[in-house]
């Protein structure tokens, strides 16, 4: 599919200012806390402008890839909403989306979205956070999340628990930090260190009723119906990423080996033909979510195509440098890092599978 005029601003836009983020990986990844040099620089305000919740899934995807072609890293060590941003927009009221935007408003402060548990990631249904109601109308909120995107540093964020046994029982609450009885903790991490992932416990945080988000909607769309959503649209930006990643190593490759021999000049060729076929895979993935946001079959090709195409390339293309090039080319060395956490970010590969076998069953291959 090709990009209209508009699209191709947005990507020459991300395009310009993917050198600025790349300047800025390597500090980032070394001291992922010392954001101060960095927010309101010109990568990153790229970042925030198109990491907007209301922009429509395809123009954010074509911006982050080349977003993350400077530094995916970056991308996520970018304060702002981000899959908060995603999953208030799509449970919480007019008030509730004001309440995270004025949280973030400054441009410096970071929101977190916290599911995973340190006993359940892909398997939600084994959720134990709870929300339990504390005698006045509202709840307290006991429990531990971890592997949080930037948890640690964040300013608001959107915890889901229990309210009780069932599945309809799964909600989300906006909470406001620091809140009495939150713990955050960074954890130390190999791969995507500007991600800044934390450790969350909830020993008892007073949660009004007026934060639990879905309130406002049928029973059955209060919960996990809203997550889904928001998996499948941040699903594509995961790919988005990986895919840049990808594109940055096959970058620098290219640029170094200026004078191929015919083997290597082959496998350049025909790494930069499979990046743009994930890319395009990718794009359509987007404009399926734009259609109808609970579509997650083509977003979950997606995101195992770009994370195998990532893994793949940050994993076989340094080697055209010689034997010790991830020794010698920091960058390269960083990147390959990167690209193993993508794996577990939405949903593992094997995950992906089984929601596209459950969707093929389900006819949804017809999408796109
Ligand atoms: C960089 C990064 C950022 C993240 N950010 C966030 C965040 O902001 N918020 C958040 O909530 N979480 C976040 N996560 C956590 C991420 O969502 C989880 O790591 C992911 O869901 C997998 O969960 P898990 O690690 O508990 O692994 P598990 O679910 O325990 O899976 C372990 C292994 O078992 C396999 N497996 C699981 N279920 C099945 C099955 N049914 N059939 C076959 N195999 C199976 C998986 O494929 C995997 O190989 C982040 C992770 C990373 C790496």
């Amino acid at each position: 599919m090709e990009l209209d005029g508009d699209l191709l601003a947005t990507q020459a836009i991300a395009r310009e200012n993917a050198a600025d983020l790349r300047s800025r990986a390597l500090a980032v990844d070394a001291e992922p806390d010392r954001m101060e040099p960095h927010v309101g620089s010109p990568g990153l305000q790229a970042i925030q402008k198109v990491a907007q919740p209301g922009m429509r899934c395809l123009e954010t995807t074509v911006a982050l890839i080349e977003l993350a072609r400077g530094d995916a890293g970056l991308v996520l060590a970018c304060p702002g909403p981000a899959l908060a941003g995603v999953i208030v927009a799509v449970l919480g009221t007019a008030a509730q989306q004001e309440q995270l935007a004025a949280a973030v408003a400054n441009g410096s402060s970071w929101a977190f979205f916290a599911v995973t548990e340190p006993h359940a990631g892909s398997d939600v249904a084994r959720m134990r956070t709870e929300l339990r109601p504390d005698g006045c109308g509202g709840y307290l909120l006991h429990g531990a999340k971890r592997y949080i995107g930037n948890g640690s540093r964040a300013s608001a964020g959107v915890v889901f628990a229990r309210t009780g046994p069932g599945p309809l029982s799964l909600r989300a609450a906006l909470i406001e930090v620091p809140a009495a009885n939150l713990r955050a903790e960074p954890l130390d991490m190999i791969g995507l260190r500007g991600a800044r992932i934390s450790h969350l416990s909830f020993d008892g945080v007073q949660v009004p009723a007026s934060a639990l988000l879905g309130a406002h909607l049928p029973p059955v769309r209060r919960g996990m119906w809203g997550a889904i959503q928001a998996f499948n649209r941040v699903r594509v930006q995961v790919a988005a990423m990986a895919a840049g990643t990808a594109l940055a190593v096959y970058d620098y490759v290219r640029a170094e080996r200026t004078r191929p021999g015919a083997d290597d000049a082959a496998i350049l060729d025909a790494t930069g033909i499979r990046i743009e076929t994930v890319r395009r895979l990718i794009y359509r993935a987007a404009v399926d979510i734009d259609a109808g946001p609970r579509r997650g079959y083509l977003a979950s090709i997606a995101k195992l195509e770009a994370v195998s195409l990532a893994v793949e390339v940050c994993g076989r293309l340094p080697a055209l440098l010689g034997r010790g090039a991830l020794l010698e080319h920091p960058l390269l060395e960083k990147w390959w890092r990167d690209c193993a956490a993508f794996e577990f970010m939405e949903g593992t590969s094997t995950i992906q599978r089984l929601n596209v076998a459950q969707g093929y069953l389900k006819g949804q291959e017809t999408y796109g």
